[in-house]
C-alpha cells in the first residue's frame, strides 16, 4: 500500500465503502490520511466508580458481580443488567434488546467501559457503553479520534481504516522550505498526520494541528496571491491627475462631507493619481454615504477624460444609483446611463454605440454590464456596489473592459479586517467610520409574540403621523413544516387589522418588474406599510420610513439584522427596529443582546463570525474561497498572518510555482482551488 493507492486496498473498505468515501472526496490512501478527526474522545483517565462525574463520557474499570437477562425472553423491551464493581462501588449497565451482548460478559471478570454514567433513583446505571475485557487489546483506551462522517460510515470503521492506512504516513515528505521549517517550529508532516489521528497527549494534537493548519492556509494563501497577481497584470494603470478638481461637484453637493468621507476620499484620491492602479474596498455601515464618495471618484474620471462604470447587485439598487447620479452629475455636464436586461433591444444597441464613441460619461447597471459587446472607448474607473454579492470573477470581467482600469469596491458589509484580507487579499482597504451628522441612532426593542398587537398598533400610529413601515418575514408563505410568519399571511392580517392603511408585500418569487414597481411606489410614499422578506435587505434608500419590524428575528444572522435595521433612521426622525421573537434559545438570546446593544456594523459581524462561523455569512462558494479541511478563518488568524509573509516570499521568488521544489505546494494548489485557478506551466 502506497499513498496513491486507492483506498479500496485497506481491509474493510470495499465497493460500497469505497463508494461512501468518495461522497468525503477520499480516493486514496493520502486522502485518507489527510481526513482529520473533528475532535478527540479523551479516554485516558480510568475513574473509579463513586468518583467518576455524571452525565458525561467517562472510563471506568470494574467487575462482573452479576448479570440479569429478562425473565421472559419474548419480551423484548426488558433490558438486559450486568452489575459491575470496583473499590469504591457498583454501576448497573443497561443494554435494551440486546441480548446477543450477554454472551459477551462473564462474572468475575474485569472490564473497561466507556459512557455516561447517570444516577437512577439513587442508583448508578451506564446505558450501552463501549466495553471490552481489561487487559485485552482494546481499542476503549486511549486518545480517540473522532471524525466528521457521512451516513453509513461509523467512527469504530473509519478509526480501523486510518489505523490500517496509518504506516503509509511516515512516507509523507516534507515539502516546506528547509528555513521555513525552522523558523516557524513546524513538526514533520508524517509526524503531524501520525498524531492528528492518534495522539498520545494533547500536547502531540496541538504540534499536529499547528503543522496542519500552517499548511492548509498556506496552500489557501498562496492560491489566492495567484490568482490576485495573475489578474493585476503588472503594466502601468490609469492615472487621474490630483490636479483635476472636484469642487465644482463638492460645491454642487446639499451637505458637507463627514469626516469619514474626507478621509476615504483622500485616499481614494491618492490612489488614483498613482502609476499603480487602484484596487480599494470602501467599506462604510449603511447610511454611511459611500455613494457619495463613489460620484465623486466618477466625477474626478470624467472631467481626467475618462468613462465610468458602476454595477449593483440588482436593477432597483442600479435605478436608484442613476436617479442620484443624474441628479449629482448631469447639471455639470456628464451624461450617466444605465444597462440592464431589461433595457430594450434598440435602446441597447443607440446605447452601446454611444458608449464605445465615448459619449457616455458615466454608465449605470447591473451585471448586464459584464456582457461581452459592452465596449468603452476610455474606461478609467469601475465601481462595484455591494461587492459581497458579486464573484470575484465578475468583478474581474468588468475590469477587463478598460486597460488596468481603477477599481473601487464598495460594501455595507462590514467585513472583520481579519477576514477581508483572506477575501479580497491584496485590495486596500478604506473605512467610512462616522455617519452624516443630524441622524438619529435607531431605537432597537425586542419584543414576543405576546405583545404583537401592541407592536402592530405602534407601526399604525406612527403611519398616522405621516411615517411609513417595513415588516419583514422569514418566509414567503405559510409553511407547515416550518413554525414561523410568513410574509403572505402577515400581508393578510395587517391589511384586515388596519383597513384604512396602504398596505403592499413584496417577496423574492415575484417577477423582477413587480418586485421594483412596487419598491418605487413605497419610495415614492404610495404605500404606508410594505411587508416583506429579505429582498429589500440590499441598499434603498426611504428616508421617510421609520420602522422596521423584524417577526421571527432568531430565523436571521446577525449581520442580516443590522442590515435590515439600516434601511430606517436615515433622515433626522428617530426611527425603531423592533425585533418580535419567535423562540428564544441561548444562541437567539445572546444575538438579541447584541442586536439590542450594539449599532456598530463591526462589531455585529465579528459577533456573527464567531456564532457562524465565516462560511455560512459570506458564501465562501461565491468568492470563490475554497472550503477547508482543519484550519478555520476565524480561529487561526495569528497563523494566517504567518503564512501571508510565507507565501509572498515564495512567490517572489517562484512567481508562477515552477520550481521542482515548490512542485508539492503547487499540486496542493491545484488541489484545493480545482478549475478556479490556472496554473501556467
Ligand atoms: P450608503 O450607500 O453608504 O448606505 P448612501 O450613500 O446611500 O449610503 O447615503 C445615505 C443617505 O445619506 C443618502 O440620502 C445621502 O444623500 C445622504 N448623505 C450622504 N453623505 C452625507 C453627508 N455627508 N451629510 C448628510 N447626508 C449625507
Ligand atoms: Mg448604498
Amino acid at each position: 500500500m502506497e499513498l496513491k493507492s486507492p483506498v479500496s486496498g485497506v481491509k474493510g473498505i470495499g465497493p460500497k465503502k469505497t463508494e461512501l468515501l468518495s461522497r468525503l472526496k477520499i480516493h486514496t490512501i493520502e486522502d485518507l490520511l489527510y481526513f482529520f478527526p473533528r475532535k478527540y474522545e479523551d479516554r485516558t483517565r480510568v475513574w473509579t466508580i463513586m468518583e467518576a462525574p455524571f452525565d458525561r463520557d467517562v472510563l471506568i474499570c470494574g467487575r462482573v458481580v452479576s448479570k440479569k437477562l429478562p425473565g421472559n425472553p419474548y419480551l423484548k423491551k426488558a433490558p438486559m443488567r450486568v452489575v459491575v464493581e470496583d473499590n469504591t462501588g457498583a454501576v448497573e449497565l443497561v443494554f435494551f434488546n440486546a441480548r446477543y451482548i450477554a454472551g459477551q460478559f462473564q462474572v468475575g471478570e474485569e472490564y473497561t467501559l466507556f459512557g455516561k454514567i447517570t444516577l437512577n433513583k439513587g442508583k448508578r446505571q451506564m446505558a450501552h457503553p463501549e466495553f471490552h475485557r481489561t487487559g485485552e487489546k482494546d481499542d476503549v483506551r486511549g486518545i480517540l479520534p473522532v471524525y466528521p462522517l457521512t451516513e453509513g460510515v461509523s467512527q469504530h470503521q473509519m478509526r480501523s481504516w486510518q489505523a490500517a492506512a496509518l504506516p503509509c504516513a511516515k512516507d509523507i515528505e516534507e515539502w516546506l522550505p528547509n528555513h521555513v521549517v525552522m523558523t516557524r517550529h513546524l513538526c514533520s508532516p508524517s509526524y503531524a498526520v501520525e498524531n492528528i489521528h492518534f495522539p498520545q497527549d494533547a500536547r502531540r494534537v496541538k504540534e499536529s494541528r499547528y503543522r496542519l493548519v500552517f499548511e492548509e492556509l498556506l496552500v489557501l494563501q498562496t492560491g489566492l496571491f495567484y490568482i490576485k497577481k495573475g489578474r493585476s497584470s503588472q503594466s502601468e494603470g490609469i492615472i487621474i491627475p490630483k490636479t483635476v478638481s472636484v469642487q465644482p461637484f463638492l460645491d454642487r453637493l446639499p451637505f458637507q462631507l463627514t469626516e469619514g468621507q474626507k478621509k476615504v476620499w483622500k485616499e481614494i484620491e491618492a490612489d488614483l493619481a498613482a502609476h499603480k492602479p487602484m484596487n480599494r474596498l470602501v467599506q462604510g455601515d449603511v447610511g454611511s454615504g459611500k455613494t457619495a464618495v463613489a460620484e465623486i471618484a466618477l466625477f474626478k474620471a470624467a472631467k481626467a477624460g475618462f468613462q465610468g462604470v458602476m454595477m449593483a447587485p440588482t436593477e432597483l439598487l442600479a435605478k436608484q444609483h442613476l436617479a442620484s447620479l443624474r441628479r449629482d452629475l448631469t447639471p455639470l455636464g456628464l451624461r450617466v446611463e444605465m444597462l440592464s436586461s431589461s433595457t430594450k433591444a434598440k435602446e441597447r444597441r443607440q446605447l452601446l454605440s454611444a458608449l464605445e464613441q465615448g459619449e457616455i460619461h458615466v454608465l449605470v447597471g447591473t451585471h448586464a454590464i459584464i456582457q461581452p459587446d459592452v465596449k468603452f472607448h476610455k474606461l478609467g474607473l469601475v465601481i462595484t456596489d455591494e461587492q459581497h454579492r458579486f464573484g470575484v470573477n465578475q468583478r474581474a470581467l468588468l475590469t477587463e473592459k478598460g486597460q488596468n482600469p481603477n477599481v473601487l469596491v464598495m460594501t455595507a458589509t462590514p467585513i472583520p479586517r481579519t477576514l477581508a484580507v483572506i477575501l479580497f487579499g491584496d485590495l486596500d482597504i478604506s473605512v467610512i467610520n462616522t455617519m452624516p451628522a443630524g441622524r438619529k441612532p435607531v431605537k432597537t426593542h425586542l419584543r414576543y409574540n405576546d405583545s404583537r398587537g401592541k407592536v402592530y398598533d405602534f407601526v399604525a400610529s406612527q403611519v398616522a403621523e405621516g411615517r411609513q413601515c417595513y415588516v419583514v418575514a422569514p418566509l414567503i408563505e405559510e409553511s407547515e413544516a416550518l413554525d414561523c410568519r410568513s410574509a403572505e399571511e402577515l400581508f393578510e392580517e395587517i391589511s384586515a387589522k388596519y383597513p384604512k392603511l396602504r398596505v403592499a408585500l413584496v417577496h423574492g418569487a415575484m417577477k423582477q418588474q413587480e418586485k421594483d414597481s412596487v419598491m418605487e411606489r413605497f419610495a415614492a410614499g404610495g404605500i404606508d406599510i410594505l411587508v416583506s422578506t429579505v429582498v429589500i435587505e440590499v441598499g434603498i434608500d426611504v428616508a421617510n420610513a421609520t420602522v422596521m419590524v423584524i417577526e421571527n428575528c432568531e430565523r436571521f444572522g446577525l449581520a442580516q439584522l443590522h442590515q435590515l435595521r439600516g434601511r430606517v433612521g436615515r433622515s433626522s426622525l428617530q426611527s425603531h427596529c423592533i425585533l418580535i421573537c419567535g423562540k428564544e434559545s441561548e444562541v437567539s438570546a445572546k444575538r438579541n443582546e447584541i442586536m439590542v446593544n450594539s449599532s456598530d456594523g463591526f462589531t455585529i459581524a465579528e459577533e456573527d463570525l464567531k456564532l457562524r462561523g465565516p462560511g455560512e455569512i459570506f458564501g465562501t462558494r461565491q468568492h470563490g474561497l475554497p472550503e477547508l479541511n482543519i484550519a478555520d478563518l476565524v480561529k487561526h488568524v495569528d497563523v494566517l498572518e504567518e503564512v501571508k509573509e510565507v507565501a509572498l516570499d515564495i512567490l517572489e521568488e517562484d512567481p508562477y510555482l515552477r520550481d521542482g521544489e515548490n512542485q508539492v505546494l503547487r499540486d496542493r494548489v491545484q488541489k484545493m482551488f480545482g478549475e478556479n485557478i490556472q496554473l501556467q506551466l
